[in-house]
C-alpha cells in the first residue's frame, strides 16, 4: 500500500466529512449517543465550515492517502496566545487503521511544530477514548490535565497532553532558524517547492542575499565556443571571497567555519533536510536559486561516505534541479564541513553536451549502472546512469577506488560530481581532476588569473571576480585550464579500462 501525506485541498471536503463521520461512529458511539454525535457533526462540520477552516492561515489540514484514496485526515491549529500547535484532529477511515497512516500524519504534524520553532505538539483526547489515549502515550505524549467538552447533549471529558519534539535541530538550538522541515517521506511539499519558498522569503528578509541576487542579475557573461563544447564566463565580483579563499589546512583551522549552524548569519533561515542537513541560500549565488546543503555537524567533506544521501538529495529535488559536489581539494571553499550544492538543472552547458550522441561513448554496463565517457568536450568526464540508487552508488564507488589507486593518495581523489534525477533514474557527470587551481592562479600582479575551478567551472560556467580575467578568457585559455586541472579524454578512457 502506497501512503502519501499531502496538504488538504478544497476538493477534499467531502472526503474529510466522510473520514470524520465514519471514524466518529466507529469510535465514539460506545460512549456518546449517535443523535448527539450527529447533532454536533451537523452543527460543526458543514462543507462551508470546513472551507472556512481551510482559509484560516493558522489552520493546516493534511490528507493521508492510501493508494490514491483519502483514508486519513489530520488538522493542526496554531494557538497564538499560548504559542502552541495543537493537533486538533487525527482520524482514519476504520478500514485503514493500523497501517501506519496515523503515524505518518502525526509525524507531519510534528514537523510543522518544529518548523514553527516550537518545542512541543499538543493534543486533546476524550478520556473515554482509551485506545486513542494509549496510542498517543506510546508515541511519547504525556497528558497533564482534563477539560470538559460538550458534544450535543453530552459532556465528555478531554485529556490534554503534549509531546516534546525530538530532533537534531533542537539539540543544535536551531528551531528558530527553520523555514520548513523536510522529513523525507514525501510530505506536504516537494523539496524544490520548499527551497523556492525559502529563497523568496530570504530575498526579502536577508539583505546580503538580496545584494547577491542583484549582483548575479547584473553579472556580465561571455560565451566561448569550441567545436563541441561551449563555456560561459561570468564576471561576478561578489565571488572574490570564494575564488580567493585560502583552503590550506592552516588557514581553514584559523577561521570560524561559515557552514556550522552556530556561525550562520542571524538572518539566515534553513530547511531541515532528513534531520541531518540544512538547505541554505548561498548569499553569493552564481546561479539563480543557488543553494548550499550543509550537514548539521562539522564533519569533513567526503564523497565515499555520503554517496547515498547525495543521490537521495537529487531524487528529492526532482528533475528541475542539479545537485553537485566539490571534493575537499577540488573547489570546496569549506573542505572541513560536509556540504553539497544545488541549482536549477540545465544552466551548465555540459549538461546538454553529454546528451549529444557524438559526444559520448558507452563503455561499460555494470550491474544496474551504465558508464559512458565523453569525447571532444575539452576535458574528460564520465557519465554514470542508473535507476537503482545502490547500483549507481556502487558504480561511483568503483570509479573512486580506481581514481584513488592512480592518485596514490590516502585522501579522497580530486573530483567534481553533478547529479540530476528524472524519469526514474539518475544521471551523474563526474570530472576527475589533476589539481584544484591552475598555475596562473598563483602568479603575481598582472599575470595572476583569479579562477578557482569547481563543479560549475568544470560544467562549463567559469566564474571570475576580476574584470581583467573576464576579458582574458578565450578558447585557448579555456583549453589550457582544462588541460591543467582536469583529465583529458584519453586519461578517462584509461581509467575506465582499469575498472
Ligand atoms: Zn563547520
Amino acid at each position: 500500500m502506497a501512503i502519501l501525506i499531502r496538504p488538504w485541498r478544497r476538493e477534499d471536503v467531502p472526503a474529510v466529512r466522510r473520514i470524520l463521520w465514519e471514524s466518529w461512529l466507529a469510535t465514539y458511539r460506545a460512549f456518546i449517543p449517535e443523535a448527539d454525535l450527529r447533532a454536533y457533526f451537523t452543527a460543526t462540520y458543514q462543507p462551508e465550515s470546513l472551507l472556512r477552516l481551510y482559509e484560516l492561515s493558522f489552520v493546516r489540514g493534511l490528507i493521508g492517502e492510501a493508494d490514491g484514496e483519502a483514508a486519513g485526515f489530520a488538522r493542526t491549529q496554531y494557538q497564538k496566545n499560548e504559542n502552541r500547535l495543537y493537533l486538533a484532529s487525527l482520524y482514519l477511515l476504520p478500514a485503514f487503521q493500523g497501517r501506519g497512516i496515523g503515524d505518518r500524519l502525526l509525524k507531519a504534524a510534528e514537523a510543522q511544530a518544529l518548523a514553527l520553532g516550537l518545542d512541543e505538539l499538543w493534543v486533546g483526547v476524550m478520556v473515554k477514548n482509551e485506545a486513542a489515549g494509549r496510542w498517543y502515550e506510546r508515541r511519547g505524549f504525556r497528558f497533564i490535565r482534563e477539560e470538559p467538552f460538550r458534544m450535543g447533549g453530552t459532556t465528555v471529558s478531554h485529556r490534554i497532553g503534549y509531546k516534546p519534539i525530538p530532533g537534531a535541530a533542537r539539540e543544535a538550538g536551531l528551531s528558530q532558524r527553520l523555514h520548513a522541515v523536510y522529513p523525507g517521506e514525501r510530505e506536504d511539499a516537494s523539496l524544490a517547492e520548499l527551497a523556492a519558498s525559502l529563497y523568496e522569503a530570504q530575498k526579502k528578509n536577508w539583505p546580503a542575499l538580496g545584494e547577491g541576487c542583484t549582483a548575479l542579475a547584473a553579472a556580465r557573461v561571455r560565451e566561448i565556443r569550441g567545436e563541441r563544447w561551449q563555456v560561459k564566463v561570468q564576471f561576478n565580483p561578489q565571488r572574490i571571497v570564494s575564488a580567493g579563499a585560502k583552503v590550506d589546512r592552516k588557514s581553514i583551522g584559523q577561521r570560524p567555519c561559515f557552514l556550522c549552524p552556530a556561525n550562520l548569519p542571524p538572518e539566515q533561515r534553513a530547511i531541515l533536510y532528513r534531520d541531518a542537513y540544512l538547505v541554505l541560500c548561498n548569499p553569493a549565488p552564481i546561479f539563480p536559486g543557488h543553494l548550499t546543503i550543509a550537514h548539521l555537524r562539522h564533519l569533513p567533506q567526503s564523497l565515499p561516505a555520503n554517496l547515498e544521501i547525495f543521490l537521495r538529495l537529487a531524487a528529492d529535488f526532482g528533475p528541475g534541479t542539479t545537485v553537485f559536489y566539490n571534493g575537499p581539494r577540488s573547489g570546496a571553499s569549506a573542505p572541513d564541513h560536509l556540504h553539497f550544492q544545488a541549482a536549477p538543472a540545465g544552466l551548465m552547458p555540459v549538461e546538454a553536451e553529454v546528451s549529444a550522441a557524438a559526444s559520448r561513448t558507452k563503455v561499460k554496463q555494470k550491474a544496474g549502472a551504465t558508464l559512458w565517457r565523453t569525447e571532444g568536450l575539452g576535458r574528460g568526464a564520465l557519465v554514470i546512469e542508473g535507476k537503482e540508487a545502490g547500483a549507481v552508488a556502487a558504480a561511483v564507488a568503483t570509479v573512486l577506488e580506481a581514481l584513488g589507486r592512480s592518485d596514490e593518495l590516502e585522501e579522497e581523489p580530486l573530483l567534481n560530481l553533478l547529479a540530476t534525477h528524472g524519469g526514474g533514474g539518475w544521471r551523474l557527470i563526474l570530472f576527475p581532476r589533476r589539481k584544484h587551481r591552475p598555475a596562473a592562479y598563483f602568479k603575481e600582479g598582472e599575470e595572476r588569473l583569479l579562477v578557482s575551478p569547481g563543479a560549475a567551472d568544470m560544467g562549463g560556467l567559469f566564474i571570475t571576480p576580476v574584470e581583467k580575467d573576464f576579458f582574458a578568457f578565450n578558447r585557448a585559455l579555456v583549453l589550457e585550464i582544462f588541460a591543467e586541472v582536469a583529465y583529458d579524454d584519453a586519461a578517462v578512457a584509461a581509467l575506465l579500462e582499469s575498472l
